[in-house]
């Protein structure tokens, strides 16, 4: 060794025990300044901060509030690092720096994810805890543009979307049908509040929509629905079918001008997440209205004396944050406060909530495409449910209620799945 080469790893040596921190085999490395970062940009962007994380695996797990509990649905299932947010990075990693093909099957890692973004919050690094989301996302955008994705399953229901405005490949004629089991009959054009069905609520977790549809009824405020309600576009925003979402929106953006309402309130967690932030931070929409997820209306109602939770109601119950309006729109207050409004609830929260809580295996696409991830994440909060002793588990998404009860009759799990909207319309409204 010439001496050149000794002092150069001499040096290297110093200063890497400049680092150490005493008796715990950790070499501190100092974190960059942390970049203020624009959201909403092209993959290419976030290549920077892409290669910042450390492949340390913190992003698996709650290890403060809930200790060590686990987190992501994608990686817990496959058990394979490339599926966790860790993974996914030195993919990421690979595909913008030339050294990995953009592929199929890596396509099918990145699908393989609810965007839940339960990893970012538990990842340290202020640029990934900030930022992951934007980057799993524009991915996908990504994808999509190279022609390789969305998944078939995604494809087939964007398609049926510009033809019919749902995702269940039902038809466009039938959306109202929901309503031919209640009593109103008849809607104004013109109305200070209107109700976003979306088309969960239209076509598969109808007892929802007439629950709201009790509870405006009740509330004597002015209210109605789109005449030509299409759907949010939520699942085809967060599967890369970037365009297909917009002609939703825009659509949509006209209905609401048409009502002149001052007020929209939605009881889907999806669709909420894309009126309040899509629209006008994505996609540049503006309404010129409030909105409202419909558990913020019920807070609403009570406080200007419209309607009050009168009836007891005698379940234990636990509650299951949906991520669109919980992680992503900070929206876990609101559906525990009606809760506990309503007589004779009980409340017993299951040990990851709020920020930590498990997703439902449902969201950005997994439902359609990977059953399997979808079932085993539900069953995995089923249990988690049972856990706390409850008889009912609550939530504010009918997508996630879906999710679950499908996962309950898959396994025979002897828990009621409900909405808050639910309880709450029968504890309020006079039969
Ligand atoms: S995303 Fe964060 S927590 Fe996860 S491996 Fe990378 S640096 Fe660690
Ligand atoms: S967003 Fe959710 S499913 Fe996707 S990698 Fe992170 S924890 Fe896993």
């Amino acid at each position: 060794m010439s001496s050149k080469t000794r002092e150069l790893l001499l040096s290297l040596f110093k200063k890497s025990l400049e680092n150490y921190i005493p008796g715990t085999g950790i070499t501190f490395r100092k974190a960059p300044e942390q970049l203020e970062l624009e959201r909403n940009r092209e993959l290419e962007y976030y290549k920077r901060v892409v290669y910042f994380c450390g492949k340390c695996g913190q992003c698996r797990y709650v290890y403060q509030d809930a200790y060590w509990s686990r987190v992501c649905p994608s990686g817990e299932l496959r058990k394979f690092e490339a599926f966790y947010l860790g993974g996914k990075n030195l993919l990421l990693w690979g595909l913008l720096s030339g050294k990995l093909e953009w592929s199929e099957r890596i396509a099918r890692i990145f699908y393989h994810c609810t965007l839940c973004g339960n990893c970012t919050q538990q990842c340290q690094l202020p640029e990934i805890h900030n930022y992951a989301l934007e980057w799993l996302f524009a991915a996908r955008v990504e994808f999509v543009k190279r022609g390789i994705g969305p998944m078939p399953e995604h494809k087939r229901f964007g398609d049926w979307v510009r033809k019919e405005h749902n995702p269940y490949m039902e038809l466009h004629a039938n959306r109202r049908n929901w309503m031919n089991a209640t009593k109103v009959k008849e809607l104004p054009e013109k109305a200070d509040v209107v109700y976003f069905v979306g088309c969960t609520c239209s076509y598969r977790e109808m007892e929802v929509a007439k629950a709201m549809l009790e509870i405006l009824s009740a509330s004597g405020l002015k209210f109605t629905l789109l005449k030509d309600e299409w759907c949010c576009g939520s699942p085809l925003f967060w599967t890369g079918q970037v365009d297909i979402a917009e002609e939703c929106a825009r659509h949509n953006v006209e209905e609401f001008k048409k009502t002149g309402a001052s007020v929209i309130v939605t009881s889907c967690a999806g669709c909420y997440r894309m009126l309040k932030q899509v629209y006008p931070e994505r996609l540049g929409l503006e309404i010129d209205a409030e909105i409202l997820h419909a558990p913020e209306f019920l807070l609403r109602l009570m406080k200007d004396g419209g309607l009050q939770p009168e009836r007891e109601i005698g379940w234990k119950v636990t509650y299951h944050d949906p991520c669109h309006i919980g992680r992503h729109m900070g929206l876990y207050e609101p559906p525990r406060e009606v809760i506990k409004k309503i007589p004779g609830l009980e409340l017993s929260e299951m040990v990851r909530n709020r920020r930590n809580a498990w997703c439902c295996g449902a969201g950005a696409g997994v439902k359609s495409a990977f059953k399997d991830l979808a079932l085993f994440a539900a069953t995995e909060r089923l249990k988690e449910a049972k856990e706390t002793g409850a008889s009912v588990l609550l939530t504010a998404c009918p997508f996630c209620e879906r999710n679950l009860r499908d996962a309950a009759e898959a396994g025979n799990f002897d828990i009621k799945i409900l909405d808050v909207v639910q309880v709450f319309r029968d504890s309020a409204v006079k039969k």
